[in-house]
């Protein structure tokens, strides 16, 4: 029941100050409050799961500072063609045999270009008529290639706004925080859900965090899934070197969005496959209930899968069944792409724009 919208009981007109003063909470406090808040909204034991297939792999002409699919940063990512529809396909029927019931596709692209909007659309409608929820994340739309991609079948478009509007001029120059801003208002348009989150640890300060939720939760509908990603620096892009975030902030984070947007899902994402069992479980007590795998999930004996079902057993989690009521909320149980490169930490981080 992630249901957004303007319902009554949701705000969207937070400031800074309410915001900040959330975040500087004594830590105990702030976790109750959170946790308080996801038991209101949610079964506090279920986690969804998800991931997604790379169908267009790197050489982007953007210069997110973040990124190693930007095509002018060396990390070791090569560039792939968009996938046929038919490799897509049969990726989808792999995940749908494996229990999933949404299919997420990303492209590194800064928006569609025309002569792709065909394909990609034909993509969606097959992958639709399989039965599958269809979810995808293209770069920037126009209200036009909304329509379309609405038309198509697509259910769900992430699009992340990153930062704070003040600190976003240090990670990206290529596009406006208020292109990202059409985007979404275009995808809500056409009632397309949204997913939309950010990235920490990129050398913000708290105030800035504060400023990234404040404007998610402000925006006209709650986006229905808050991927809040933790940096993976990737050797070769502006941000490798940056100061590492201390991990009860980025806890804190997680805490202040599950109280900002109570009935969004809240998405651990990039980053953790590198955080520890302990700092996933204080996530999930500051009312995280979603988990975004980076690597392959239906491959057997997947260490990092192994890992992740053997910490929510540890915890007593388990992960979120399908909900039949307009809304859907399930596990996703995806493939993502093996990309060519040995390199753990590109690969993981290899999907930037749908660190969904
Ligand atoms: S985050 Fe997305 S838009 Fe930015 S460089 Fe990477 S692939 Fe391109």
């Amino acid at each position: 029941m992630p249901a957004v919208g303007n319902s009554p009981e949701l705000r969207h007109d937070w400031s800074r100050e309410e915001v900040r003063a959330l975040f500087d909470l004594p830590f105990p406090e702030l976790l109750h409050r959170a946790g308080s808040v996801h038991r209101a909204h949610f079964d506090p034991v279920q986690v969804q799961v998800s991931t997604l297939l790379s169908i267009k792999t790197g050489g982007c002409p953007e210069d997110c500072g973040y990124c190693p699919q930007a095509a002018r940063y060396h990390t070791g990512v090569d560039a792939t063609k968009l996938m046929s529809t038919e490799a897509v396909l049969e990726k989808a029927r792999q995940a749908k045999a494996a229990g999933a019931s949404r299919f997420c596709m990303g492209a590194a692209w800064r928006s569609p270009k025309d002569r792709d909007m065909p394909k990609v659309a034909d993509m969606i409608s097959q992958v639709k008529a399989l039965g599958l929820e269809t979810c995808a994340t293209l770069g920037m739309l126009s209200g036009e290639q909304a329509k379309a991609l609405k038309a198509a079948g697509l259910d769900y478009y992430n699009h992340n706004l990153d930062t704070a509007p003040e600190f976003y001029g240090e990670v990206i120059h290529t596009r406006e925080m208020q292109d990202r801003l059409d985007t979404l208002a275009h995808v809500r348009d056409v009632g397309m859900k949204t997913c939309c989150g950010g990235i920490v640890g990129m050398g913000e300060q708290r105030d800035q965090r504060a400023g990234l939720l404040q404007t998610l939760a402000n925006l006209p509908a709650h986006p229905d899934s808050v991927p809040i990603n933790r940096l993976v620096q990737v050797e070769g892009t502006p941000l490798a070197g940056t100061a590492q975030l201390d991990p009860f902030e980025f806890v804190r984070t997680v805490a202040v969005a599950r109280i900002l947007m109570p009935k969004s899902m809240v998405r651990l994402s990039a980053g953790r496959e590198s955080m520890s069992d302990e700092l996933q479980a204080l996530c999930f007590l500051a009312g995280a209930n979603s988990i975004f795998y980076g690597e392959k999930l239906l491959t057997t004996g997947n260490p990092d899968t192994e890992r992740d079902m053997a910490l929510f057993g540890r915890l007593g989690l388990t992960p979120m069944p399908v909900v039949e009521q307009g809304e859907t909320v399930h596990a996703e149980i995806l493939e993502s792409v093996e990309l060519e490169t040995a390199d753990t930490a590109v690969r993981a981080k290899t999907i930037p724009c749908a660190v969904a």
